[in-house]
């Protein structure tokens, strides 16, 4: 019976923990171990949580996790002195009657055909060997007692299989013990010498979550070929201790029962439940179900709920059957039709074959890392691939030469559509600006919506070029080598290799590169991962460093990039050292990179991916974007003055700082206007806003305008250029922002920035505080916003002074 089942005031006795992970290691740590006596103090019906007297103190369990201990009435328990198989009890039970309960541990020997777990279970069990065929099927599985320090070890040697999954019947065999008998350990026997097949079964037992050891069986053939294996490094990695043994001479079998002990003990430092991580598409799909599933506990009693979402997904018959009972289990078939349709489309193949390659990738990735000389079987076409691309001469510059073809494209050949879409938004304004009556509704559509969405725009195709880049990296498999490539380099930084791919991401969109730090398992790696995002330099940013250097370095464009780009990643480096020695020490944790198949991105995948970026871009252009410029157009605009309201002390002062030719070239009546413009802007309610906090920027001789460009950035950095585009409004309606950023102003005959001032306001905006998309996605990924409040004021602290350094050595040239 279960423990929800008892009254108040019985007393039973715990024979068992039902359930997996986290939830039975937590009972279990509460005290709920076998052979305890439980009394209920408290137990209303429906009323959570119940409270029980556990040996001298008082614990509440919830009704959910009192539902998976299994109890015994004390009196009756009393009466069945120890409870072992009728069949077995007879000639064992004057040896073993004076066992504790919680010293006995029921262990599953599981593993392929052949792998020796018959030959381990003789050699334990010895002359005791016990003989006992399950009814019903045709397979069976043998059963042994022994006693080992102490403890009484009932071994149970299962039929040979190759996956969990219910198509052969050793597989539905082994499917079914594992439900029904919830063995405390499961012994995962795998041949050393095969071990990229045999790991296979042991990701399933992983999704599993169930307290486990790995035998790495014929250890002498693994030592015989003369391939090294870290075998302590693997089972740190995937959260497994694994004990080596030859079990034909019975060579290490006594430290694999050690072992199975110290994990039924919870003692073992090795254990840790991991995820065997899957591309995001099939594990988003998981997610999904995984979370139905954990809406009703009792689903999860056997099985937990990530590895009934990946067989539900797979269709698996036998974990049909079991979910079938519950009322819910038409919406589920409903929600995985719409998955299983939305993975088709993205994948081109079914989930199945999907997911087993996602499974062979992540074991390949375990072993890359630790063997040495290895037996690892790849498909052709990945190992010759693989041969250059995580070659120890040539992966670096490899890498290197695509970032930088990447970046050469991304410029270079997307400056011709750019140029297409100047021409038609300079042709749209000088439309309008010849055929609609002067009025404010005018200025709005010509100064604030043009002039701000429109010089956005135009970097469409640069951001789209950048974009598939990044995406056909990440969907070819390549990413994932270029991690393991730099796994070094970032071990350097204090990081893994894993933390490469968000900063790799971070070049298309800050965002989704902090969401994707979710792949990395070490907490303090993941934030640091996260805060060092936001200096690598993101699309958004591109449009004001083509702007700018469009601009003022039209022969040196690729080197101002270059440079910058470069400084964003020197700080983030530097970052991420300063953080790991003063702040978040090491995690030694190592664990597994997944080195999935090679894979060519489909042209209509492509195609769609771009879509759906290019969608997005016009989407933030439209709302946005859009709504920053008409605000920033109208805190400018407005108050109006005419000309009457220009005090004379500002009329003269102006007037004297234009130079005696310009004012006889421009005439009287314009020298009124430009002063009228004048006023108008510096005394608009932005105008305030910009020369309260001008000072701050004075020093590298940004004016008003570029300090309220930086202000608004916070929406979006591309709103930095829409700004700069309202606030310079051109001597003609057709004229392109970079005309306007670089003509002299009619005033003072200076442009607005010089070369080392345009320089330092583009390593400002490299650097200084994130948008409020990525301070969102800090917060939500670190789970507090004391981080985004970190990383903003962090950020323009070192932008001011990176910056003002920037604008000192640019002057000296
Ligand atoms: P099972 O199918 O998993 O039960 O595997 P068996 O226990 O029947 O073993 C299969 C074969 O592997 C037998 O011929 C064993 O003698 C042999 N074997 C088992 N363990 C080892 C080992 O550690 N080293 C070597 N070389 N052979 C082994
Ligand atoms: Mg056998």
């Amino acid at each position: 019976m279960r423990l929800s089942e008892l009254k108040p005031g019985q007393t039973g006795v715990i024979t068992k923990i039902l359930g997996h992970g986290a939830f039975r290691k937590r009972v279990m740590e509460m005290g709920f171990v076998k052979g305890r006596e439980v009394r209920v103090i408290l137990n209303a019906p429906l009323q959570d949580p119940v409270k029980y007297a556990l040996m001298d103190y008082e614990v509440s369990l919830r009704r959910a996790e009192a539902e998976l201990v299994e109890v015994q009435l004390l009196e009756e328990w009393v009466n069945s002195k120890i409870h072992v198989d009728a069949h077995t009890e007879k000639h064992e039970d004057h040896e073993f009657s004076n066992i504790r309960k919680d010293k006995i541990i029921n262990i599953a020997l599981i593993g392929n055909p052949n792998c020796g777990k018959t030959s381990i279970f003789n050699k334990v069990s010895g002359a005791r060997e016990h003989v006992g065929n399950y009814a019903g099927v045709t397979v069976g599985a043998k059963e042994g007692i022994i006693k080992y320090k102490g403890y009484l070890l009932k071994i149970v040697d299962l039929p040979g299989t190759y996956s969990l999954s219910a198509y052969s019947p050793e597989e539905l065999y082994v499917m079914r013990y594992l439900r029904e008998e919830t063995p405390d350990i499961i012994v995962n026997v795998v041949v050393a010498s095969n071990l990229e097949r045999n790991l296979y079964l042991t990701t399933e037992l992983i999704d599993m979550n169930r307290s486990m050891v790995i035998d790495l069986n014929m250890y002498d053939e693994l030592q015989k070929s003369g391939v090294e294996l870290d075998y302590k490094l693997l089972g740190k990695m995937i959260g497994v201790p694994i004990v080596p043994t030859i079990a034909s001479s019975g060579i290490g079998l006594d430290k694999l029962l050690d072992t199975v002990i110290e994990v039924y003990e919870m003692k073992s430092n090795d254990t840790r439940h991991i995820h065997v991580l899957m591309r995001s598409e099939i594990e988003d799909c998981v997610k999904v179900l995984k979370d139905e599933f954990k809406k009703d506990r009792a689903i999860s009693h056997h099985f937990s709920p990530r590895f009934l979402a990946i067989k539900f997904l797979e269709r698996d018959p036998e974990i049909e059957e079991m979910l079938r009972v519950y009322p819910d289990y038409d919406k589920w078939v409903n929600i995985r039709k719409t998955l299983n349709e939305k993975i088709k489309k993205n994948l081109n193949e079914d989930i199945t074959s999907a997911i087993a390659a996602e499974k062979y990738g992540f074991i390949q990735g375990a072993l890359a890392e630790t063997m040495n000389g290895g037996v690892v079987k790849e498909e052709k076409s990945t190992k010759i691939i693989d041969t250059f691309v995580t070659n120890k001469l040539f992966g670096f510059p490899i890498f290197f030469a695509i970032m930088w073809f990447m970046f050469w494209a991304t410029f270079r050949i997307g400056s011709y559509p750019m140029e297409w879409i100047e021409s038609l938004v300079g042709w749209i304004s000088g439309l309008i600006g010849e055929n609609m009556a002067d009025g404010p509704l005018k200025d709005l559509i010509l100064d604030g919506i043009i002039g701000g969405v429109g010089g956005v725009i135009v970097f469409l195709p640069n951001i789209l070029i950048l974009y598939t880049f990044i995406s056909f990296m990440e969907d070819s498999g390549y990413m994932a080598r270029v991690a393991f490539i730099m796994d070094k380099v970032m071990h350097r930084m204090g990081l893994h290799g894993k933390s490469f791919i968000p900063l790799v991401m971070g070049f298309g969109c800050n965002v989704p590169a902090i969401m994707s730090t979710r792949i990395i398992e070490s907490k303090s790696s993941r934030l640091i991962t996260i805060l060092i995002n936001p200096f690598i330099s993101c699309s958004a940013r591109i449009p004001i460093y083509v702007l700018l250097v469009g601009c003022f370095f039209p022969h040196y464009g690729a080197w101002v990039f270059l440079g910058l780009y470069m400084l964003g990643i020197l700080i983030a480096i530097m970052t991420a050292r300063l953080m790991r020695r003063f702040w978040l020490k090491e995690d030694e944790t190592p664990f597994v990179m997944e080195l999935p198949p090679y894979r060519m991105p489909t042209f209509k995948a492509t195609m769609r991916n771009m879509w759906s970026k290019a969608e997005q871009y016009l989407r933030k252009m439209g709302g946005l974007i859009l709504v920053a410029s008409i605000i920033i157009w109208a805190l400018s605009y407005f108050p109006r003055y005419e000309s009457r309201d220009i005090p004379d002390a500002f009329r003269i002062e102006t007037i004297a700082e234009i130079p005696e030719e310009r004012i006889n070239a421009l005439g009287d009546e314009k020298v009124d206007e430009v002063v009228l413009k004048e006023y108008q802007q510096s005394h608009s309610y932005l105008g305030h806003i910009g020369k309260f906090i001008e000072p701050i920027v004075r020093p590298m001789e940004l004016g008003w305008k570029s300090t309220v460009s930086l202000l608004a950035g916070a929406a979006a950095k591309e709103v930095v250029v829409s700004t700069l585009g309202v606030l310079y409004i051109g001597e003609d309606d057709a004229d392109l922002l970079s005309q306007r950023l670089s003509a002299p102003s009619v005033i003072t005959g200076k442009a607005p920035f010089s070369p080392p001032s345009a320089l330092a306001f583009m390593v400002f905006v490299l650097l200084y505080f994130p948008c409020i998309a990525t301070l969102t996605a800090i917060a939500r990924e670190t789970g507090s916003w004391r981080y985004s409040l970190f990383s903003a004021i962090y950020n323009t602290t070192l932008a001011w002074i990176f910056a003002y350094l920037t604008f000192r050595i640019a002057l000296l040239f």
